[in-house]
């Protein structure tokens, strides 16, 4: 970023970059790794992490990601905290215009993990963290993970076949 940003013909205003700072900043506070806000906001990796340490009081944590979020799915209760989150962030997603089954929209991420939080508040062994709640909605836009509906419940719920995510949750 500099000074004269906001000249670039098409480039982000400056008021566009202060609104990804702002979610970038909400997004470090509530646990979500630099290089993931970096790729998307396109905001610089380096700033991402100094800010991580002044919102988290320790560095940021370095090291592989999980290469999908099967390992996140099937931990015990995750596939009905899953049902829970999916529901809320695909009606923002509707609401906001949004197809999320193709795109990842940060900002919607965070109000529908911050929603689902209120319906499913955390516990030290259970529960989705904003960042898992991204590695699922990244699985959902590459087609590694399916949306599936259950007719008798009326629920969507997320089917993975390998890890043997193949039911609803509710009925089996
Ligand atoms: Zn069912």
């Amino acid at each position: 970023m500099n000074s004269h940003v906001d000249s670039i013909p098409n480039g982000p205003t400056v008021a566009e970059i202060i609104s990804r700072i702002d979610l970038a900043i909400a997004m470090l506070s509530s646990g979500m790794r630099p290089p993931l806000i970096a790729r998307h906001l396109h905001l610089p990796g380096h700033m991402l992490r100094r800010l991580w340490e002044q919102v988290n009081g320790r560095p940021a944590p370095r090291g592989q990601f999980p290469p999908d979020s099967t390992r996140l799915l099937t931990a015990p209760g995750a596939t009905t905290e899953a049902v829970a989150w999916w529901s809320v962030y695909y009606r923002l997603g509707s609401d906001a215009g949004v197809n999320v089954h193709r795109a990842i929209d940060l900002t919607l991420l965070l109000r529908a993990h911050r929603q689902y939080r209120l319906l499913f508040p955390p516990k030290p062994d259970r529960g989705l963290s904003l960042q898992g709640t991204y590695f699922i909605a990244r699985d959902i836009v590459t087609h590694t993970v399916e949306v599936r509906y259950c007719k008798s419940c009326r629920i969507h719920y997320l089917y993975h076949l390998q890890a043997s995510l193949v039911s609803c949750p509710f009925c089996g």
